[in-house]
């Protein structure tokens, strides 16, 4: 039996054979399937055409710009960092030398006492001389190291991480970044986790936490809805969504 040309509203007997779509066409429809096809590459064309300005108007120094504002970003924020960090460890060291003088005044005050103690009584024995000599010695020592500012301070050069920053855009394990923080959660915490790229969604001691960057907790509300299987953030609605199965 002769195959029918498989447009519906055609009785005519099939011509040929579409290899592409397995479709039978009369020769009227064979012709017009071979146009309609060929005119498909028309967008195609107009694509490449789009894509072909686009390319040529790529500019490295552009892309440059974009990634030198963020790196700069990371940069003023490491500064930052270090910054704090030294401002803390000044505080620290101003409260030490604070408590040393104090304690070397305290010290010499005892020791001066016991001396006027003695000179009053007129009265000093060989032990007691050895003890104040050796008493006075210490405090000379200690003295000395505070005029001359002889104290130890040790510090550990920074150590920068070769992959702190990476423009790879393949995903290598070892480019993962060390541990930033930790967040202790219990094994009663559902494990799903979902973010927004500013906040962090998770489940800890029956509450739903937002978590951020420094893991301080600006919001949190109890979880009392059963186990949460899923959970994941809604850019459409701008908002979280708990998964869960009833
Ligand atoms: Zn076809
Ligand atoms: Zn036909």
């Amino acid at each position: 039996m002769t195959e029918k040309c498989s447009i519906a509203t055609c009785a005519r007997a099939s011509y040929a054979l579409c290899h592409g779509c397995q479709l039978n066409f009369c020769r009227e429809h064979t012709i017009e399937h071979t146009t309609l096809t060929q005119l498909q590459i028309n967008p195609l064309i107009v694509e490449v055409n789009k894509m072909n300005d686009e390319i040529h108007e790529l500019n490295p120094k552009n892309l440059y710009d974009v990634f030198y504002q963020k790196l700069d970003k990371w940069r003023i924020k490491s500064h930052q960092m270090i910054d704090m960090y030294f401002e803390k460890k000044i505080k620290e060291l101003d409260l030490y030398l604070n408590e040393q003088v104090k304690k070397l005044k305290n010290t010499f005050n005892e020791t001066y006492a016991k001396i006027e103690s003695f000179i009053q009584e007129k009265e000093i024995t060989h032990e007691q001389i050895n003890l104040l000599t050796f008493e006075i010695q210490g405090l000379r020592k200690d003295i000395n190291t505070i005029k001359n500012n002889d104290f130890q301070i040790q510090t550990k050069p920074l150590t920068l991480e070769k992959n702190l920053i990476n423009f790879d855009q393949t995903f290598h394990v070892s480019n993962l970044p060390p541990i930033y923080r930790i967040i202790d959660r219990n094994d009663r915490s559902f494990t799903p986790l979902a973010t927004d790229n500013k906040f962090l969604l998770l489940h800890h001691e029956g509450n739903l936490l937002l978590v951020d960057e420094e893991l301080t907790t600006p919001k949190q509300v109890p979880w009392k809805h059963g186990p949460i299987y899923d959970m994941c953030y809604s850019l459409a609605l701008k908002r979280f969504k708990s998964i869960l199965l009833l």
